[in-house]
């Protein structure tokens, strides 16, 4: 017998940073302890424990996407994977799918629909701006869909699609299924589901809900639970196929293997969100924004998105002409153990405002950091002041 020689490799510790990096990047986000020590956690993926793991989170997820429904999942897998459980269960060679594009994770949804064999449209906005209700409704006018697709908040520029309640209701009162990725935004910024009347709502662990990446959620109304049953085929992923998911998730029988220490930390990161409050956890995020906003333009940077579509859990901040954002990243990492997000394409870097980011020792930290780094790039700015103004911001109450 030949084998092939082994790798050199080293032990994990010596590649991690001795100190972890405080994560203000478009996510993962730092998480709370408690997430954490689930996460250590390995228990039966069946049985009676597992069981009330299961009806609690599907109980606290109804909380954090304001619906009745019984229809919700947790997904072994990114957001993406939540996206695709939503898109493959609703759409399929025959129906019709309006996607509206604002960006990276928006156009992914017309990929995915594309992927199973739909016909799409996609309705695209200009370079960091929303999709407007009345685009909609023309296109609504012109065609007929089965299915609308869109992004809450546009993580990749940091637009917020404010009109979401008003582009459901015309989806609706046109007869299509609303599938909206509201990664970035549950928990952090109002999502109301049964308001709104959205039919399939997704979340990621790693974002607006400051859990562990790996993990996601998506619920699905009565409506696009019916659509699922009386699907003509069969759903080409076995894996997200949301009829076999309910063996798990209803019956408590096999799918496949849980991510039990995924579902653990999912489990304690809503808990915090129900022991916080929605209204409070809200207020807490708008009140970190805006004083991190307030910082960043006193400092002397400016902020892409206008103010009346600004997504505020995550903040998309122009680099000056001539500056290379790597390089202001790249700094704030090594010399600050900060790190943020570049972009896809767009001359910005991005900073997140989801979960635990959202604590005033983070900003300060956050802010000289950024400052100091754009400052030691040759930008001429007013640190001293950008600080001066957050800390105003953040005296005010919340
Ligand atoms: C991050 C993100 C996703 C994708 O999440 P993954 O866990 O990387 O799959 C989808 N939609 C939005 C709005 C996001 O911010």
């Amino acid at each position: 017998m030949s084998l092939l020689a082994p790798p050199s490799v080293q032990p994990l510790a010596s590649i991690l940073p001795a100190e972890p990096p405080l994560l203000m990047g478009a996510g993962p986000v730092p998480i709370p302890y408690a997430v954490e020590r689930a996460n250590s956690i390995v228990i039966n993926h069946l049985g009676p424990t597992m069981n009330r793991v299961l009806q609690s989170v599907r109980a606290m997820s109804r909380y954090a996407f304001q619906t009745a429904t019984p229809h919700i999942f947790g997904i072994s897998g990114p957001a993406s994977a939540a996206m695709e459980m939503a898109v493959s269960n609703l759409a399929w060679p025959g129906r019709r799918v309006l996607a509206l594009k604002t960006g990276v994770f928006s156009a992914r949804f017309a990929e995915m629909a594309t992927g199973v064999g739909a016909s799409v449209d996609v309705l695209e906005a200009d370079v960091a701006q929303p999709i407007t209700a009345d685009q909609v409704r023309e296109a609504l006018r012109v065609a007929q869909y089965d299915v609308l697709t869109i992004v809450h908040g546009e993580t990749s520029c940091g637009v917020l699609n404010v009109e979401l309640p008003e582009i459901a209701r015309l989806a609706r009162e046109h007869g299509a299924l609303v599938i909206a990725d509201t990664v970035c935004t549950l928990s952090a910024l109002p999502v109301q589901t049964d308001e709104w009347g959205i039919d399939a709502v997704i979340a990621g662990g790693q974002k607006g809900l400051s859990c562990i990446p790996g993990v996601s959620l998506v619920s699905f109304s009565e409506r696009a639970w019916q659509a699922v049953q009386r699907r003509p085929r069969p759903c080409p992923h076995w894996c997200l196929d949301a009829l076999r998911a309910d063996v798990f998730w209803d019956k408590h029988g096999y799918h496949y293997t849980a991510p039990v220490p995924g579902l653990l930390a999912l489990y304690e990161a809503l808990r915090l969100i129900i022991e916080e409050t929605l209204e409070t956890r809200f207020a807490r995020h708008l009140h970190s924004s805006l004083a991190l906003q307030a910082g960043i333009e006193a400092m002397g940077l400016q902020l892409l998105v206008p103010a009346p579509h600004r997504l505020t859990s995550v903040l998309a901040i122009r680099v000056p002409q001539g500056v290379d954002g790597g390089q202001v990243r790249q700094r704030m990492s090594a010399q600050f153990g900060v790190e943020i997000a570049g972009a896809f394409g767009l001359d910005i870097v991005r900073v997140g405002q989801m979960g635990e980011q959202c604590r005033s020792h983070h900003l300060f930290r956050t802010l000289y950091a950024m400052g100091s780094a754009f400052l030691a790039e040759g930008v001429e700015l007013d640190v001293a002041a950008g600080m001066a103004h957050l800390e105003q911001a953040l005296a005010g109450t919340p």
